[in-house]
């Protein structure tokens, strides 16, 4: 009899999952189904639009998706199109692959001022996810940005701004926020660690990359920097060499600030500076019309399923008989995309070990149940469809034009 597998979530993490089911289960079906008409998850709205190699992993994640017992089901919301539950009586395990898509807080006064983003909706705003078409995100008098944290989401925060429109010609910006951009007059952006430089989570490559954009510098204080060892992270040695950097003809300051804690955001109407504690205690405010928190996330519901602590509680991926978990959504939000796939695979052979069929009906009658309630099925060739409308409407260098809506992305379908 053939088991029939569904995987709630179409990033990396659930197409590994995939990936795996279709390869060690060849006679059973697995459907991945995404809430957007869009696969990719991270990749397509988290990876930052000038990191387009990185992107290129979508080659991978489209041969998976597209093997003979694999189908996309995208363009289906758990908990609107159709329940969590209901979706258990149809196949004989689910995984759950929904990430973390919520900001952990600060806590801090003025939080919710305008200006102030957490990564996850900012992320979201620049990478055109049409969860966040309508974020307000006033450009025009930012002249200073602080960025919180000291991670890779920060780092790639810091860098859309710091790179000149130059470099951002090759990358999936809008063409819209592509022309903001170029004409703001930003002097700084600062990154603030509430650690040590020792402690600051960037991957080296990533942290390299800032020290060779054309029109920003990065400023590293040499006392913060600790004596040289052999065994010293590689991020180390990399912020050593920005500390000794000499002064050159790049205007765009980009301080890494260790040891300094955000305590308050300072403004009236709308943000005006970010209020910071150094390590010896004190106080000052580092002017800043945009702040963005890089500090987390957390995961959501799905549908009637909780998550705990930020994570959907498990047992090596099993968080109950026929339901399991993969990526963020069962880590929390740690790991480059590879971490994803030797995980995936392990939580997939569990899986395939573990499940009995049970005449289960899997995807039968689930497109026409969603049409007629007046919602529509996006399978991978109205995916490819939608790809193809985004290359062609691409205008200069940009590998694509994103649309910003799911109505546009329907629109281009046929019938
Ligand atoms: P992260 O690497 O965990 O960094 C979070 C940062 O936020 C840390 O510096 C942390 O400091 C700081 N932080 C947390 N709570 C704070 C608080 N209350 N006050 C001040 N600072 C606070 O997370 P991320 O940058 O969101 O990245 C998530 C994952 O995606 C990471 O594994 C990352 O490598 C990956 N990613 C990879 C790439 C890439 O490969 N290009 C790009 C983007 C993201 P502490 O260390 O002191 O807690």
């Amino acid at each position: 009899m053939t088991r029939h597998f569904a995987i709630i979530g179409s990033g990396p993490s659930g197409v590994y999952a995939a990936e795996r089911l279709a390869r060690i289960a060849p006679d059973d079906r697995i459907d991945v189904i995404d809430r957007l008409p869009t696969p990719f998850g991270l990749i397509r709205y988290g990876v930052a639009p000038d990191h387009q190699s990185t992107k290129a992993v979508t080659r991978v994640l489209t041969r998976a998706l597209t093997r003979d017992n694999v189908s996309f089901l995208g363009n289906v919301e758990i908990g609107k199109d159709i329940g969590l539950k209901e979706l258990r009586d149809k196949y004989d395990a689910v995984i759950l692959a929904t990430g973390a898509p919520k900001d952990r807080r600060l806590g801090l006064a003025g939080e919710d001022l305008p200006g102030v983003f957490g990564s996850e909706e900012f992320v979201k705003w620049y990478n055109n996810h049409p969860d966040q078409a309508g974020l307000q995100v006033d450009l025009e008098q930012v002249e200073h940005i602080v960025v919180i944290g000291i991670g890779n989401v920060a780092l790639d925060a810091a860098r859309m701004f710091a790179k000149s429109p130059d470099e951002l010609a090759a990358s999936d910006l809008s063409p819209d926020l592509a022309e903001r951009m170029a004409r703001m007059r930003l002097k700084s952006i600062t990154l603030l660690g509430r650690r040590g430089p020792e402690h600051a989570k960037f991957t080296p490559l990533e942290l390299s990359e800032m020290g060779e954009l054309r029109r920003a510098r990065p400023n590293v204080k040499t006392a913060l920097i600790p004596p040289a060892r052999d065994d010293e992270p590689k991020t180390l040695s990399i912020l050593r060499d920005f500390s000794a950097l000499q002064p050159d003809d790049r205007k765009l300051a980009v301080d890494f600030r260790f040891q300094t804690r955000p305590t308050g955001f300072e403004g009236d109407r709308r943000l005006t500076g970010v209020r910071v504690e150094n390590a010896d205690g004190d106080e000052q405010i580092i002017p800043a019309q945009l702040a963005v928190t890089c500090i987390g996330y957390d995961s959501v519901a799905c549908d009637t399923l909780l998550p705990s602590g930020g994570v959907f509680e498990n047992v090596d991926g099993k968080i109950e008989e026929d339901l399991y978990v993969v990526g963020w959504a069962k880590r929390g939000p740690s790991g480059t995309i590879p971490t994803n796939r030797p995980e995936s695979h392990a939580v997939a052979n569990r899986v395939a070990e573990e499940t009995v069929a049970a005449g289960k009906s899997g995807s039968d009658g689930l497109a026409d149940l969603i049409r007629e309630q007046g919602g529509r099925v996006v399978d991978f060739a109205g995916w490819q469809a939608i790809d193809s409308a985004e290359i062609d409407r691409a205008t200069d260098d940009r590998p694509r034009r994103k649309f910003q809506t799911v109505a546009e992305m329907l629109a281009v379908l046929p019938g």
